[in-house]
């Protein structure tokens, strides 16, 4: 049994906490002082000591902990989460039934109930991610239900405790199972994928664009020259490429871009050589570009929230701006902007907003073609909008 204890909400909190919202922050509470161990379960009370919802404690970006259940009676053990990702894999039966893709979230954190831990499929295997000790906490019992709900090959996990979501580094990600081969081949709308589950922080493939990279190949690569800046392992690219793209560019400033990237073409029977792939500082390559005055017919943007190089901090709440007009005067006339942001800190409508603005301090025109939030895997708690924190707009440039 966990720790319990009741905690008082300053009244001017309690009629929100009732409406659902999931996210225990510490300035709600009266006495938050009195929980000091991560995992403790946090009866939230009015100060007439009427309950509104249970919690566990939790450190997480600027988070106390997440609101678990508004039963006062429900306890917090392997029958909880077991429904919790039953209701989670219902939610996911088309992804499973679908064998052109075969990499998708099962279960994504407060969107299907309980904040601070995400679980993803791939091929077989499971990944979970904990995102605080507090949630870590929970780990057995978390298994257990996994472990009882899902037919599984192996279950790897990923550590992400410190408060700025950072991955703790461990020599070995594997729980249980079989250990996946190195890499991977998952599939994604058919396309092929190598990913790593055991390779530091990340697998290799940010699972949340999978319907901009379709909507990239289906109906906007074919015969173009395409950019693709903050590349990482190259997932538009080698979708544009399966688009009939007449030649991709990928830009990274990481070195193990260059290796990940062929591989990713590789595994998909593309000629890497009909290919470029550059590492280096995208705003050197945007100087570079506009002085061999090179224009693509599409421009991929999709930066980190924020990222530090050797010259350069770019943050997307200040610097997203400057970033679109470098792209807009290396785009052909007619030609498509890509713009993607998984800040939190701003809306779709400010984001579209910094797209107005680049055009107009360049005195250009465009249209916006279509715009993406998070895909059907993601799911989202409506009373928790900056859950959605994905933003991707297709910009035409007049
Ligand atoms: N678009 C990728 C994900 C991008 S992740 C995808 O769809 O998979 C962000 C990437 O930006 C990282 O690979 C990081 O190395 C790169 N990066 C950060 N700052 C950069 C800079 N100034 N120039 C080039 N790449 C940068």
């Amino acid at each position: 049994m966990k720790k319990e204890i009741n905690l008082i909400l300053k009244s001017d909190y309690v009629s929100q906490y009732e409406d659902g919202y999931p996210l225990l922050l510490k300035e709600v509470l009266v006495d938050f002082e009195k929980v000091t161990q991560e995992g403790t379960i946090v009866n939230l009370l009015t100060s007439k000591k009427k309950f509104v919802a249970k919690a566990y404690h939790g450190l997480q970006n600027k988070g106390f902990g997440w609101i678990l259940s508004r039963d006062q009676s429900e306890s917090i053990d392997t029958t909880y989460f077991t429904t919790k990702i039953k209701t989670a894999l219902s939610h996911r039966e088309s992804f499973y039934a679908d064998d052109s893709t075969t990499a998708f979230r099962v279960f994504n954190g407060e969107g299907d109930g309980v904040g601070g831990i995400t679980i993803d499929y791939f091929d077989g295997y499971y990944m979970i991610t904990w995102y605080s000790i507090g949630i870590y906490e929970y780990r057995e019992d978390i298994l257990n239900a996994l472990k009882s709900c899902v037919e599984y090959k192996g279950i790897y996990q990923k550590k992400r405790f410190d408060s700025k979501g950072m991955y703790l580094d461990e020599t070995d990600d594997f729980i249980t199972g079989e250990r996946a081969s190195e890499p991977l081949i998952v599939k994604e709308n058919g396309a092929n994928f190598a990913i790593y589950l055991d390779d530091g922080a990340m697998v290799g493939i940010f699972l949340d664009q999978k319907d901009v990279r379709k909507t990239i190949r289906d109906k906007y690569a074919k015969e173009k020259t395409v950019l693709n800046t903050f590349s990482y392992t190259g997932a538009f690219s080698v979708f544009a490429a399966l688009g009939k793209a007449k030649k991709t560019t990928s830009v990274d400033l990481a070195k193990r871009s260059l290796a990940k990237t062929t591989e990713q073409f590789e595994v998909n029977k593309i000629d890497v050589d009909t290919q470029e792939i550059i590492v280096e500082d995208v705003f050197n390559y945007f100087k570079y570009a506009v002085r061999k005055k090179l224009l693509f017919d599409m421009v991929i943007l999709d930066p980190p929230s924020f990222a530090r190089s050797k010259k350069h901090t770019f943050s997307a709440s200040k610097d997203y701006v400057k970033l679109l007009k470098e792209a807009i005067q290396i785009t052909c006339k007619g030609g498509i902007i890509v713009a993607s942001t998984n800040s939190a800190n701003f809306s779709m409508m400010t984001f579209r907003d910094f797209i107005k603005r680049a055009f107009k301090e360049l005195k250009g025109n465009h249209k916006v073609q279509e715009s993406f939030t998070l895909p059907k895997d993601f799911r989202v708690n409506p009373k928790f909008k900056e859950g959605d924190y994905l933003k991707v707009v297709f910009i035409r440039k007049l």
